[in-house]
């Protein structure tokens, strides 16, 4: 393992700049170029054509909805949309790329120019600049069997030409700079509010851990905000978001220790490890012209419309934070409130019970506290557990109505958790119901005053508050369903 140096010295001695390169894959039903249908996963090698697999004479055909998608993109990274464009071929040769090029796209991209702004969780903002947005295929799957995994000593590798072609939108930033101490939850909220966008608008289902999105995070230190860049690292496809945070981490630390020592950074790829978070050298990077880039002779350029692009600027879905910024006011949540909701992921299951009739404030209680504590006991998102957003505005319902006091409904949600039915089922079966039946509730009420005279005599010598512990009496006599209010009102009446 390399040196690394400590993280607060890093940030003393030198200014990060990062470089986010990241792909999603688009959700289309048909492949980038090609009619084979975009369906990486199923069984190897099962969804291909000639044109997947590169054989001669087969020629590409541009993916309309592919191009719908990136445009929307562009969109809403707040790009311009070229008037025109091209593909161009990146030239290399392994196994996973039948033609022995990529088709991409290279200085002509179909967005450039846009920005994100990005929220960190104590809600500062960051502008993230973005050089451009191309549309390129993505390669088939290598898997190399016997060894590492790696293709370094492998037995023999077995090749996957199902996502051979599968539409890919690579989305380039500028340098960021300004980061400092925080660059890598800069990254991370970076990617994660592309992540967000792209489930947004549909483009993609964005999964992180099927590799739908994946960044290669580049990293590069310099002594001083003034300073020229430095030589940079790129690590390549890092797919999770705590990934992203600690590969831009690990190589500050790494490069710090070596420019420290008065080395140089090499300018490379790197690996990212899952399990303890390093990163290791790759290939020395190759300088663009050694893909000897040039425009695609198969494709015709693309134009386009004017009217096109408005039509997609129209349609845009409302974004992730704008819609955060219009719920919170909606729902009346303090910042605070909002933002443990926005990180415990339990946005659009409360949305979803809101509009299933619960009061803004009962959702967030109900998903926030008793069933975030039961998910996470049971390692399950609250989206899969049994209750519903339903079962949850049914239950504020009969609080509501008076019919369930606090305690009450707690039993009747343990209920609907184990399977027994929704809410109003558990508490019809298993008899969770208020008593507010004065004849009931009066002669609970006797028998606790006669069981307390002592308290009795204080409650008329004045003392109100002794009242409480024969409520007490009386909730715990009758299993904690007696109406409190109802119960205080009829002490009072017999002490008088
Ligand atoms: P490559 O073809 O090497 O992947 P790209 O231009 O596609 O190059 O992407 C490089 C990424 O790194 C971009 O996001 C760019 O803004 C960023 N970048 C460029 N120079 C530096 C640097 N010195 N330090 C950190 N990031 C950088
Ligand atoms: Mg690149």
């Amino acid at each position: 393992m390399s040196e690394l140096l400590d993280f607060d010295e890093v940030i003393e001695s030198f200014d990060p700049v990062l470089g986010l390169e990241v792909h999603v894959e688009l959700g289309t039903e048909s492949k980038m170029f090609d009619a084979a249908p975009n369906g990486f996963g199923d069984e190897p090698n099962t969804f291909v054509t000639p044109v997947s697999l590169g054989l001669p004479g087969s020629l590409p055909v541009v993916n309309e909805k592919a191009v719908e998608y990136a445009i929307k993109i562009g969109l809403a990274l707040n790009c311009e949309i070229a008037e025109y464009c091209r593909f161009a071929r990146k030239n290399y040769f392994y196994p996973d790329l039948t033609k022995n090029y990529q088709i991409s796209q290279y200085d002509e991209p179909i967005a450039y120019d846009g920005y994100l702004d990005v929220e960190l969780d104590d809600g500062t903002v960051h502008r993230i600049e973005i050089e451009r947005a191309h549309m390129e295929e993505d390669a088939g799957k290598n898997t190399h069997v016997g060894g590492t995994g790696r293709i370094q000593g492998a037995k023999y590798s077995l090749v996957d030409y199902n996502r051979a072609g599968v539409p890919l939108v690579e989305i380039v930033t500028r340098p960021i700079e300004g980061t400092k101490e925080r660059a890598a939850e800069v990254a991370a909220a970076y990617v994660r509010t592309l992540r967000d966008i792209f489930r947004a608008l549909g483009v993609s289902e964005a999964r992180m851990e099927r590799g739908n999105v994946r960044a290669d995070v580049n990293v590069s230190l310099r002594e001083n905000p003034d300073a020229p860049f430095g030589t940079r690292t790129e690590t390549k496809n890092v797919n999770s978001f705590t990934a992203i945070s600690a590969a831009v981490e690990y190589e500050m630390r790494r490069q710090a220790a070596i420019l420290k020592s008065g080395g140089t950074i090499t300018q490379e790829t790197r690996h990212f490890h899952e399990e303890d978070g390093t990163t290791s050298s790759g290939r020395e990077k190759s300088d663009a012209e050694d893909y000897r880039y040039f425009p695609e002779p198969d494709l015709v350029p693309l134009s386009p419309s004017r009217e096109w692009v408005e039509e997609l600027r129209a349609s845009l879905p409302e974004m992730p934070a704008a819609r955060r910024k219009r719920l919170q006011g909606e729902w009346g949540f303090a910042d605070l409130e909002m933002r443990d909701v926005i990180n415990a992921g339990a946005i659009d299951i409360i949305e979803e019970t809101v509009h299933a009739g619960a009061s803004p404030a009962a959702a967030r209680k109900w998903w926030m506290g008793e069933l975030a504590r039961y998910a996470n006991e049971q390692g399950q998102a609250l989206a899969d557990l049994p209750a519903t957003p339903a079962d949850i505005a049914e239950l504020d319902g009969l609080v509501q109505e008076g019919k369930l006091n606090d305690k009450l409904a707690r039993q009747a949600l343990d209920g609907t958790l184990a399977g027994e039915g929704s809410p109003a089922q558990v508490a019809a079966k298993r008899g969770l119901e208020i008593i507010s039946d004065d004849s009931a509730l009066e002669s609970a009420v006797d028998e606790a005053l006669a069981a307390n005279p002592d308290i009795v005599e204080k409650i008329k010598g004045g003392k109100v508050q002794a009242a409480g512990a024969i409520v007490g009496a009386v909730m715990k006599a009758t299993r904690g369903q007696a109406d409190a209010g109802r119960v205080r009102e009829i002490i009072m009446e017999r002490c008088q």
